[in-house]
């Protein structure tokens, strides 16, 4: 248990990811106070410490911040709560930190802390009210520094938290800026590795060099969900309900979505824009079968302009979903591009995670798919699973090799609140995947070995060593909606169960969700005020899309 005590300071979303990252598992109690500005000069304050916490070691960060690092033994309370109660007058600590905090466990207490806000103001150089995005840097930056010591840990993207690291470093090429001047900045400001960094270019070179070629301005993208699976994976926080239990209702499921999709096709389009991409994913699309595959294709080419659509993509994903016939009413469609996701080609690790289905299912639904002429076939693998080795992986590699998949999508495993693997922790006990970062790097150089280049990136909540998902592709088989969605482009009308629309206004520099439920029963009975919320923004936006 992490507790994090944060005085007058509204960071505490900003700080917590991090210390999550050096401490994975950790569960959070946060406690906020207001400042009080009741300690006078540095000298004082210094002077102050010294006779309180004489253990304490002391530090300066890059910017003259103060830091304060103490470690207690088990069962001790952190020094602010002890000298509050030794000398009996004081109610509470006289000392105020800016922010604190400290880890209960078996190692006993760490505590933590900094100078006061306005202290810290005056250290960092920076007013909150100026620069939020400074300001919170300057003080995840020290954090950082503390945590890296007291823990020995060392994170590739350093304070880079957020899910979407590339997205800074495209914005500053779009800018002009020299390649150089970003890295530095990647490397002062967020403390990334030289690594990390050289991939951050790669990938946003890539991806402005696409979104020159196309008119991503004028147009929007559109996400259909299908939220039904053959069983479900261990790790999946998505919106998926498994067939057996929940097959009963995709009728009804689908009689809904339509009138979504006949929504977004009518009043729910973007107005002045023209819908370029269309993803299928969910959940596992190819549960339904080859008439529910072809009335849905159907419902898109009658209700949705089509006419300058760039890109369909189909989640096929799971091989023990896949037929001959379903693949074939896909192709009548007209639709090339799908994913066929093995996680793994190790069939143990198969069996653990819940996916029922073999290996040799994987590679001739593969062989299957190419036969009916699929040109564009993703495959998305996991690094991290159980029991997992680097030499598992490269045995995955080797076998996705032969198998020449035009996109390569690397996952790292995060494990949300609400998977089977964090919600049944006691089953995978002892099952932890060891040298995630050497995968990593033995999936960087086999994309390398086999002509994919890295053209999209992105982060999840809690995943593996706070590392990532990057997305390669073979020349001209990059994936346009995986770009528009993880730079957030262009807006994206999402439809079904548990999707997330998202409306970009460029003007206002702004980006609006509208959500649909997850429940497949709220969505079915509720279909008309899913449709009611994004009618609600539209009127209000109009304009402004
Ligand atoms: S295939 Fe994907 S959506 Fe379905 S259960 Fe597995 S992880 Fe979840």
């Amino acid at each position: 248990m992490f507790k994090m005590m944060i005085w007058g300071v509204d960071f505490e979303q900003d700080l917590r990811p991090l210390i999550k990252a050096f401490y994975p598992g950790c569960d959070f109690a946060v406690q906020k106070e207001e400042i009080r500005e009741n300690i006078g000069d540095t000298a004082e304050w210094l002077a102050f410490l010294g006779r309180c916490y004489p253990q304490v070691r002391e530090g300066r960060t890059e910017n003259g911040g103060l830091l304060k690092v103490q470690e207690t033994g088990k069962g001790e309370e952190p020094p602010w709560g002890q000298r509050a109660a030794e000398d009996g007058k004081n109610e509470e600590p006289a000392f105020v930190p800016d922010f604190a905090f400290y880890l209960t466990g078996e190692e006993g207490y760490m505590a933590v802390r900094t100078g006061e806000v306005w202290l810290a103001d005056a250290f960092f150089g920076i007013r909150r009210q100026d620069d939020r995005r400074g300001y919170k840097n300057a003080l995840m930056r020290p954090l950082y520094q503390l945590l890296e010591e007291v823990s020995g840990v060392h994170l590739p993207w350093g304070i880079l938290t957020g899910i979407r690291p590339t997205k800074q470093v495209l914005a500053q090429l779009e800018e002009g800026i020299p390649e150089e001047e970003i890295a530095r900045f990647m490397r002062e400001e967020y403390f990334c590795t030289e690594e990390k960094i050289a991939t951050s270019l790669d990938v946003a070179r890539t991806e402005h060099g696409i979104l020159q070629g196309i008119d991503y301005r004028d147009g929007y993208s559109l996400y259909i969900g299908i939220p039904f699976c053959p069983s479900t994976c261990y790790y999946c926080s998505f919106t998926s309900y498994p067939v057996a239990a929940y097959g009963g209702r995709m009728e009804e499921y689908l009689e809904a979505l339509f009138k979504e999709i006949r929504y977004a096709g009518g009043r729910g389009a973007v107005p002045g824009k023209s819908l370029q991409t269309i993803y299928v994913g969910g959940g596992t699309p190819t549960t339904l079968s080859e008439s529910q595959l072809d009335r849905l294709f159907t419902c898109m080419e009658e209700h949705l302009d089509m006419s300058r659509v760039q890109e369909i993509t189909v989640e096929a994903g799971r091989p023990d979903s896949i037929t001959k016939e379903k693949l074939s009413v896909i192709r009548a469609h007209g639709i090339s591009r799908i994913s066929i996701n093995p996680q793994t080609m190790k069939q143990e690790t198969l069996d653990l995670i819940g996916r029922r289905h073999s290996v040799e299912e994987i590679e001739k639904t593969f062989y299957l798919a190419r036969s009916l002429g699929f040109d564009n076939i993703n495959m998305d693998m996991i690094l991290g699973l159980a029991n997992e080795t680097p030499g598992d992986v490269a045995e995955t590699l080797a076998r996705i090799g032969k198998l020449a998949p035009d996109n390569l999508t690397v996952h790292t495993l995060a494990i949300k609140r609400a998977a089977r693997l964090n919600t049944n922790r006691e089953e995978y006990e002892g099952l932890k995947a060891q040298g995630v970062q050497e995968m990593l790097r033995l999936s960087r150089e086999f994309a390398a070995a086999n002509g994919y280049h890295p053209y999209y990136l992105y982060r999840q909540k809690n995943m593996t060593e706070n590392l990532e998902n990057v997305g390669y592709a073979k020349p001209g088989k990059e994936g346009l909606y995986n770009i528009l969605i993880m730079e957030e482009k262009q807006s994206i009308i999402a439809v079904g169960a548990g999707a997330t629309t998202k409306y970009v206004m460029p003007k206002q520099d702004q980006i609006e969700r509208v959500e649909n439920v997850k429940s497949l029963k709220d969505y079915i009975e509720r279909i008309d005020e899913m449709i009611e919320r994004k009618e609600h923004f539209m009127s209000g936006h109009r304009g402004e899309l």
